[in-house]
């Protein structure tokens, strides 16, 4: 008989990130209980380490730019396969979403006149990105934590969810336990939102944090929901690769904002070689026009390292294998170089990117304001994730919602820098809005005990496997295997390989075994975590495998090319009758005429 406290809400949500504590004011905020579950400590989440800031057309910088501009550039990034519903809501309601945050308190870097600063990002075509120094994500996060938390919501810190709960087709709750002391807690609720964040720990070199290990994507997927795009792993150009210890940690995109370059081992700013034509028109063919873009000349256009990521991250790749790299792998990135442009260069690195100024010198012994930094492309963002409804965030399964970096449509192909953080403001409170409203239009659902033991039963094998394989030597080989055979540069060979090693993987994750008690046993976390990894790894190579073309961030050496016959569907993957797993392909519906004609003006 299973042991566990059982709470009750209306409204659960999973993910204390952006998406999660925006979410859950806005259900509490319709009135509703709201329950708040997070892995990590509550101000830790993943959200926390945004830095670049968040897209919205407010037009402070620049009086061009408007909600169609925003729409178009991230359809435009997103190769056209993102939902147009939600990239049009995104665009209309990003605005309002980064005032809200002003007006609970939110700080932000200001304009001469007083408002909010924006800077400029790869593939928005004006200075878009609200920001604070590069320290956004965290006053973000301390934003919205203070304004949730004098709503009333519950919280529930270092909890981790191993199982959904349903009542017939739709959602009934959540099974859980608290890392702390290993007790196992049913959560029962009318309606929960997913706001788990992506899956970067599904590979070597990440920037992305411990938390993400694609919980929400398997919670939902083994409830039945679908799970979309999950071939678009977006790899950021700029990490860090030396010392050892800090490769992938990130490089904000910010540095190129403000004027930083990329330069080959022989000095060359070998972005200038190759330009998509799709930003022909847009990007800069010399290096005088790309200084003046970032320096706010409103016509120049912009440097060709603000292209988009996909792009910027190949282009590092093929630098590298030619032999044209930096000694440890990567390329060199220099912002120390804009003290010859402007006076008190280095003071001003300083305060526009303090982060990167101390993290270079802390962890690497370098002064960006004097030498150039060394990067190389980092796995990053996940663009697929949990199938929704554009308007109501929610998912295949009624009464379960997705957003954030867990869910799915907005992004496309490729997701714009800073249009993460305006995407867990816009649809976190439109998750949070529906859920309310479901759970006022139902009664709870019942509880199949059954169901709770078996999940149970299942969160505690590992401790029954003496001798077992430990689960952190599965984590290792998952993460080399998908590192080289899934990732920036994929082919079918490779992709096959990888659907082996998978199988055999999951095989051995059936084996594994953990030791000791249930009091914060990391390898007893890393054991459900390994579980999940695996389930998002197989769909991303699934998908992968289905999508003979290159876009976007997924780049295939067997089929390098964009393929019109791929523009029209978006692959979606479903648990099938019989456990195995099972691809769609799933048409986009047509974009309707205003729109369509946003897209043509603008190109
Ligand atoms: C270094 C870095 C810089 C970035 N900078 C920017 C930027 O400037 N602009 C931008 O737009 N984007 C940026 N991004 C991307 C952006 O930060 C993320 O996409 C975004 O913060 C994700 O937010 P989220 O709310 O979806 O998830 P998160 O903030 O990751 O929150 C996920 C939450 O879910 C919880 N959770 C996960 N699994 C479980 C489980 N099983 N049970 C219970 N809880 C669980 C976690 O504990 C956590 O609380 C950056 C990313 C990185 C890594």
């Amino acid at each position: 008989m299973a042991e566990y406290l059982t709470h009750e809400h209306d409204v659960l949500v999973i993910g204390a990130g952006g998406a999660g504590l925006r979410a859950a004011v806005e259900a509490s905020a319709a009135g509703t209980k709201v329950a708040v579950i997070s892995k990590s400590l509550l101000g830790k989440a993943h959200t926390v380490m945004a830095e670049g800031g968040i897209a919205a057309a407010l037009a402070n910088v620049d009086d061009r730019d408007n909600w169609r501009v925003h729409f178009s550039d991230t359809m435009r990034g997103g190769q056209y396969l993102n939902s147009w519903r939600m990239a049009e809501l995104h665009a209309k309601e990003a605005p309002a979403c980064v005032h809200e945050l002003e007006a609970w308190g939110a700080l932000f870097d200001r304009t001469k006149d007083g408002r909010i600063l924006q800077r400029n990002f790869g593939g928005h075509r004006y200075p878009r990105l609200a920001h604070v120094g590069d320290r956004t994500g965290l006053e973000m996060i301390r934003t919205l934590q203070d304004h949730g938390i004098h709503l009333g919501i519950d919280v529930f810190m270092e909890h981790t969810i191993v199982s959904l709960l349903k009542d017939g087709d739709r959602v009934a709750g959540a099974f859980g336990y608290d890392r702390e002391r290993g007790r196992f807690h049913l959560f029962r609720a009318k309606a929960v939102v997913l706001a788990t964040g992506g899956i970067g720990r599904a590979y070597k070199i990440t920037s992305n944090s411990w938390e993400y290990t694609g919980d929400g994507l398997a919670l939902a997927y083994d409830a039945g929901a679908g799970l979309m795009d999950m071939e678009f792993v977006q790899f950021h150009p700029t990490g860090m690769i030396w010392p050892p210890s800090v490769r992938g940690i990130l490089v904000t995109e910010g540095v190129r904002g403000e004027g930083g370059v990329l330069r080959n081992k022989v000095g060359k700013r070998f972005m200038f070689d190759d330009i998509p034509p799709l930003y022909l028109n847009q990007t800069a063919d010399n290096e005088e026009e790309g200084w003046r873009y970032t320096q706010g000349d409103k016509n120049a256009r912009r440097p060709p390292e603000l292209l988009t990521r996909d792009h910027v991250a190949r282009c590092i790749r093929r630098e590298v294998r030619e032999g044209r790299g930096s000694p440890h792998g990567g390329v060199f990135l220099d912002i120390a170089w804009i003290k010859s442009r402007i006076p008190n260069g280095a003071e001003s690195i300083k305060k526009k990117l303090p982060s990167m100024y101390h993290q270079f010198k802390q962890l690497a012994d370098v002064d960006i304001t004097e030498v150039p930094m060394e990067v190389g492309p980092t796995m990053h963002y996940m663009m697929g994730g949990v199938r929704v409804d554009p308007d109501s965030q929610m998912s295949d399964v009624p009464g379960l919602f997705a957003a954030g970096e867990c869910g799915a449509g907005l992004h496309g192909a490729n997701r714009l820098g800073g249009n993460s953080l305006s995407d867990l403001l816009v649809f976190g409170k439109r998750a949070g809005q529906y859920a309310a409203c479901f759970a006022k239009e139902h009664s709870a659902g019942s509880i199949n005990l059954a169901e709770v033991e078996a999940a149970e039963r299942k969160a505690l094998e590992p401790f029954n496997r003496e001798g077992g394989e430990g689960p952190y030597v599965i984590q290792y080989a998952l993460q080399d295997m998908m590192q080289e055979l899934v990732g920036i540069v994929r082919q079918d060979d490779e992709m096959r390989k990888a659907l082996e090693q998978l199988k055999e993987l999951k095989a051995r994750s059936q084996r594994v075994g953990v030791r000791g008690h249930r009091e914060y046993n990391a390898g007893w976390h890393t054991a459900q975590d390994v579980a999940n990894l695996l389930t998002v790894s197989e769909a991303v190579t699934l998908s992968a495998l289905e999508r003979k073309e290159s876009r976007g961030a997924h780049f295939r050496d067997d089929y390098p090319k964009k393929d019109d016959n791929f523009a029209g569907f978006n692959i979606v993957v479903q648990k099938g009758a019989g456990g195995e797993m099972k691809l769609s392909r799933v048409p986009i519906p047509p974009m309707p005429e205003e729109l369509k004609q946003i897209i043509q003006e603008m190109k």
